[in-house]
């Protein structure tokens, strides 16, 4: 393997070696990692690219007219992807997220969206394919994207307040028209919708409040994430996490709400319903998440795979290299057997658990890689 000299900024980590395949490998039972987690989702990114520059995600500063994007030719194809993405649910994925970058960016991703919609699990089943977008173009692709087999989309959306809303993005985009691009999506069929707010103390905490009375008895479920640190470009700081205990009680302040079960195992929202008068559980009213990245580590039931843009599996958000399954591909010599017992070696040997030893450590990230893979190259 040849080695690569990286720049300071490079956001593409170094590769890690592809393990070594048993003559024999024996593929009869689904792969477990070394914490007995199971391989069961997927996320896709289909670009590197973004129109948005959310400061905690793609800085202005380091992500400019200079910013050295991958060439398409350097991208998985269309049928590069479905072709992995067959072996994957041929090892236990259920559930695919496209993501980025910004997805709705890549040209014609409706074509994509309708190889991957048919796909179908060993024993016949469809599997859950879903999105997540910035809602920038959604207005515009809503219909296109459902009728392709987008089964649902996941919006991000950091504010209401338009002057808040345009600072997070960074690029002045009005939110009226990510607000459109929801009620398309919605229009469309493509839900049950969910909307992502990143928060971040002192820049749009003040917009928790109306953002939960805007969505509450929407059928909408709007989710609070915790800034993350994760890449290197975006200077994390700890206190500009606001912890999901305190949204939590922000929002009882005025919306009382009940603890709900988790929906599936490895769901990373912890869900909160609407109460009613009673103090139970109103349906009718809702419910919306939060995602504890930081405060509560949930790597022990993570059962996430994630694919980057060029073809390298990456076993965590937090990791700093990747396994380029994309010269597998692109290696005519190679049967599908091949990448799915790839694919199982890779996972069996995972131990992957980085907000667990975060938490361990409280805030100090100084154990963290130093070199990880940027949020806009493997998608969140
Ligand atoms: N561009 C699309 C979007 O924004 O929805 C998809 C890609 S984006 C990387 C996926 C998700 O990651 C978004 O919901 C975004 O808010 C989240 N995200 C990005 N950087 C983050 C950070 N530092 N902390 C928490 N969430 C982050
Ligand atoms: Fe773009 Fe999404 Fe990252 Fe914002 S969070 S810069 S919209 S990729
Ligand atoms: Fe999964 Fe890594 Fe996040 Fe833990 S830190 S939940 S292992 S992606």
């Amino acid at each position: 393997m040849s080695e690569r000299v990286i720049a300071l900024l490079d956001q593409r980590p170094p590769i890690l070696p592809l393990p070594p395949l048993l003559a024999e490998q024996d593929l009869s039972a689904l792969p477990v990692d070394r914490l007995r987690r199971p391989l069961t989702d997927l996320r896709i990114s289909v670009t590197d690219r973004c129109n948005f520059r959310c400061s905690y995600c793609m800085p202005k500063e380091v992500f400019d007219k200079d910013y050295a994007y991958l060439p398409h030719d350097q991208l998985l194809s269309f049928e590069e992807i479905t072709r992995i993405a067959s072996v994957f649910v041929d090892r236990g994925v259920r559930k695919i997220r496209l993501t980025g970058g910004e997805p709705l960016l890549r040209k014609n991703i409706e074509i994509l969206i309708a190889q991957l919609a048919a796909l179908r699990t060993p024993d016949g089943q469809a599997l859950d394919l879903t999105l997540t977008t910035n809602g920038s173009l959604l207005a515009r692709k809503a219909q296109s994207l459902k009728d392709a087999g987008l089964q649902r989309v996941t919006v991000s959306l950091d504010g209401l307040d338009d002057a808040v809303f345009r600072q997070m993005n960074d690029v002045d985009f009005p939110v009226t028209d990510v607000l459109a691009g929801i009620e398309a999506a919605r229009a469309a069929g493509l839900g049950p919708i969910k909307v992502n707010m990143v928060v971040k103390r002192g820049t749009n905490d003040h917009e928790i409040l109306s953002m939960a009375r805007h969505f509450r008895g929407t059928g909408i479920v709007l989710r609070f994430i915790e800034y993350m640190d994760v890449g290197a470009t975006n200077g994390w700081r700890m206190d500009e996490v606001l912890p999901s205990a305190e949204v939590i009680r922000l929002l009882q302040t005025e919306l009382p709400l009940v603890q709900l079960d988790p929906s599936a195992p490895g769901e990373t929202a912890e869900r909160w319903g609407y109460a009613d008068a009673q103090g139970l559980y109103d349906p009718t009213l809702g419910e919306i998440g939060v995602i504890s990245s930081v405060t509560q580590a949930f790597c022990g039931d993570c059962n996430r795979a994630r694919l980057s843009t060029e073809g390298r599996l990456y076993l965590c958000l937090f990791a700093s290299q990747g396994y380029d399954l994309r010269q597998l591909l692109r290696d005519p010599t190679k049967s599908n057997g091949e990448l799915a017992a790839t694919v199982d070696a890779i996972w069996r040997g995972r131990h992957d658990q980085y907000s667990v030893l975060r938490s361990q450590q409280g805030a100090d990230t100084t154990h963290a890689p130093s070199r990880r893979v940027e949020m806009s190259y493997i998608g969140g």
